[in-house]
């Protein structure tokens, strides 16, 4: 299989994920890792809510520019950032935009981040900005989740991960990953400031169950982390699971470093349905790196209903031949 390099959407989209990460490290560095982090909440004026605004204004303005018709379907709003209290914060962001794109200001910063509120439909942008932002405050994984869909088919999907290596190792503080994926072309990895050095992802080819690492979120929030124990123990798994932030995960199951990656519905949440820019770019990098993706009761995610996957509950991720038997064993064990 071979990339193409030349496509102007993935030549885009490779881009605009560098630069971004780029950006997100350095708020990373200056605002997060120098400060406490025992000050920082998500609604104050705080690294992560600057780093999500500025990331995304980013990405919002390189979009625009290069397919103007294109709508955007990502994370953030300014309803907030615009009132008079958010000042600081609103300049902090346009302060680190204005480090990548001259020019920026108030007011067309907050419209490129507006762009960003579109209805899924037909051809467009999914953008997580900063995945796994409690990672992201820990000083530990994060992405930045690009991925274009078209009429409910994720096409492309780009994960800039600065914190793992491109054998799928965590690596805080190294050079980080750049992963993309293209629909029949292959899912492939390179070194975050080296784009040229592409390598293929491949899933590891276990075919046995008791065998396989689980991946899943480090948040024990995000998913059902008692029925991920009761699966594991049922089915003679032994390895410890891999715990990880964001769609990070997603790339170390496409590396071969883990063999089924669980969402399962929080036991307080059992209705919450998966955001799409939490998902598009990860299916992508998965399938093509021949795993399979499913929702918790092994239906394909169904991109075509808005801004969360209303038709769907839960994800599975895996290496592809232990697809059904995860789906299988974990309806035997829920119902
Ligand atoms: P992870 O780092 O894998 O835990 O995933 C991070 C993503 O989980 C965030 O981008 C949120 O959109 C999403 N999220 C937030 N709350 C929940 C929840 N209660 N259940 C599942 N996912 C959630
Ligand atoms: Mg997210």
């Amino acid at each position: 299989m071979t990339l193409n390099l030349d496509a102007p959407e993935t030549r885009l989209a490779l881009k605009a994920v560098r630069r971004a990460a780029d950006l997100a490290g350095q708020v990373q560095k200056e605002l997060v890792l120098a400060s406490s982090t025992a000050t920082i909440t998500k609604d104050d004026l705080s690294p992560v809510t600057v780093a999500d605004y500025a990331v995304q204004a980013l990405v919002a303005h390189q979009l625009l520019q290069a397919f103007p018709n294109d709508d955007l379907v990502a994370e953030e709003g300014t309803a907030s950032l615009r009132a008079a209290e958010c000042g600081p914060t609103l300049d902090a962001v346009v302060s680190f935009v204005g480090r990548h794109l001259a020019g920026a200001a108030r007011e067309n910063v907050c419209e490129w981040i507006d762009r960003g509120g579109a209805t899924p439909n037909g051809r467009f942008w999914v953008l997580d900005p900063i995945d796994g932002t409690k990672g992201f405050l820990r000083g530990d994984q994060y992405a930045i989740a690009l991925a274009l869909i078209e009429n409910g088919v994720v096409q492309l999907g780009v994960l800039g991960c600065p914190n793992l290596n491109t054998d799928g190792t965590p690596n805080v503080g190294g050079v980080g990953a750049l992963a993309v994926a293209v629909r029949g072309q292959g899912s492939w990895i390179a070194p975050l400031n080296q784009p040229e050095q592409w390598t293929p992802l491949r899933v590891s080819a276990t075919a046995t169950l008791a065998e396989s690492r689980i991946l899943r979120s480090f948040e024990t929030r995000h998913t059902n982390v008692m029925q991920i124990e009761n699966f594991m123990r049922v089915n003679g798994l032994t390895q410890p699971p891999v715990l990880m932030d964001s769609q990070v995960k997603y790339v170390v199951l496409a590396a071969g470093r883990g063999e089924v990656l669980f969402r399962l519905p929080p036991p307080d949440k059992l209705n919450y349905r998966e955001k799409i820019w939490d998902q598009a770019a990860g299916l992508i990098v998965v399938e093509e790196a021949g795993g399979r993706v499913t929702d918790a009761r092994g239906a394909a995610l169904d991109f075509k209903h808005g801004r969360a996957l209303e038709r769907n509950s839960g994800v599975i991720a895996s290496n592809g031949v232990l697809h059904t038997a995860v789906v299988q064993a974990l309806s035997a064990l829920v119902g």
